[in-house]
């Protein structure tokens, strides 16, 4: 009945029609040919609308000037029910999110209309989040920024001649690099920093991170670090703590971006990894394996690098994963001080960076029977990292007052 009531007051109103011309976007005249009705869903239900039409023979196009004015071009759901809709598929599957249009907003949306507006508003938002970069002074004198990768599982036609880890040499899946940038003045029981609740953001993308030395600009992933950093004020920040794992893409580009700042290797990885060797070398399940373990993650603790180092040679030459683990403890020892890290309360061990993955990528992206394209992956992505990083609402206006200005 409210649809109904507000279909009827909106059809009387005729005053779209300003007059027989009304300019067109290509910079002629446009000319008025009658009212014409197009079905819309919004919050009260379907609604059916007679708008002014006016048609442009210089460049053969129609438009109403009333959906321009309500920021209904070209779509059948109203501003509200996209935000909705919007909303909801960053949180859930398509599928999902229509079943929850349906009981919560009792609006019934197709899973595969969600999809296409969620993809459509995620391409906005990546496209926004490249233009609007609006930086903000540090919210704590220590920043810390996270960068991983994470495979997402693909549609077979998205990975024709892409090398992968299947046994074939074949790929199931593209990486999403994310960055995330965090705060950790609050301390736990034990003194210990922990991340400040809701001072997470994230960015990702499928995009590379080598920059070549011949390359002018650097990498688009490089380019997506530097734009978040700038965002959060990490450049600006009085100290500035890069966490990752071990992977030399990673550290290569905290080198090139953000010289000076102090390299983490995440405790959380290395303790992953020494665990992985434990496995490999005694079995899963093995009291010995766990012993051994736990014995190493103690000497990382304690800082006794060198006892890490002579654990693992014993291993290298006749075991896989203890010659790989030994490399990687190798090469990053530097960023391994955790006694020292821990003098100094910088946070080395939260698994924020883990946890930023399976957050903004791994619980929306990856779920069972989900194949994705490039495009696809992408634009949900950058729908997710926004809403999760409390910028939905920022975006939805630059929208609004765009969707406003481009009417007048
Ligand atoms: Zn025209």
């Amino acid at each position: 009945m409210a649809a109904r009531a507000v279909e009827r007051r909106l059809n009387a109103d005729a005053s779209d029609h300003v007059g027989p011309t009304f300019p067109c976007r290509c910079g002629k005249t446009a000319r008025y040919a009658g009212r014409r009705p197009k079905t819309f869903t919004t919050v009260l239900g379907e609604m059916t609308l007679l708008r002014a039409y006016y048609y442009c023979d210089d460049c053969a196009t129609g438009f109403c000037p009333r959906d321009r004015a309500l920021g209904m071009e070209g779509a059948s759901l109203s501003p509200a029910v996209t935000r909705m809709v919007g909303l909801s598929a960053a949180m859930v599957s398509f599928q999902e999110s229509a079943e929850l249009m349906g009981e919560l907003a009792g609006v019934p949306v197709a899973a595969k209309q969600v999809e296409r507006t969620a993809e459509a508003l995620g391409r906005e938002i990546a496209q926004d989040e490249q233009t609007v970069v609006e930086p903000q002074p540090p919210s704590a004198p220590t920043l810390y920024l996270g960068m991983d990768g994470t495979g997402v599982p693909m549609r077979a036609s998205e990975l024709v001649g892409r090398q992968g880890k299947q046994p074939d040499g074949s790929s199931k899946t593209r990486e999403v690099k994310l960055v995330t940038v965090w705060t950790a003045e609050g301390r736990d029981d034990e003194g210990m920093p922990v991340r400040d609740p809701g001072s997470v953001t994230y960015s990702a993308a499928i995009e590379s991170a080598a920059t070549r030395d011949t390359d002018a600009a650097p990498s688009d992933f490089a380019q997506r670090v530097n734009r978040e950093a700038r965002r959060r004020g990490f450049d600006q920040a009085r100290r500035r703590v890069v966490l990752g794992d071990g992977a030399p893409w990673i550290w290569n580009l905290a080198d090139e971006q953000f010289p000076g700042a102090i390299q983490v290797v995440d405790l959380f990885h290395a303790k992953g990894h020494l665990w992985d060797v434990a496995k490999a070398i005694y079995g899963a399940g093995s009291d010995l394996g766990e012993q051994w373990a736990k014995q190493r993650r103690d000497e990382l603790d304690e800082g006794k690098i060198d006892s890490v180092l002579a654990a693992l040679r014993v291993h290298a030459e006749h075991n896989d994963e203890a010659r790989k683990c030994l490399d990687y403890v190798t090469r990053n020892q530097n960023r391994m001080r955790y006694p020292q890290f821990r003098e100094q309360g910088v946070c080395t061990s939260t698994g924020v960076v883990e946890a930023g993955c399976k957050t903004a990528i791994g619980t929306r992206l990856k779920r069972s029977g989900m194949h994705w394209t490039v495009p696809g992956a992408d634009a949900i992505t950058a729908l997710r990292c926004c809403k999760l990083s409390g910028r939905f609402e920022d975006f939805w206006e630059r929208r609004s007052a765009a969707e406003t200005g481009a009417s007048r």
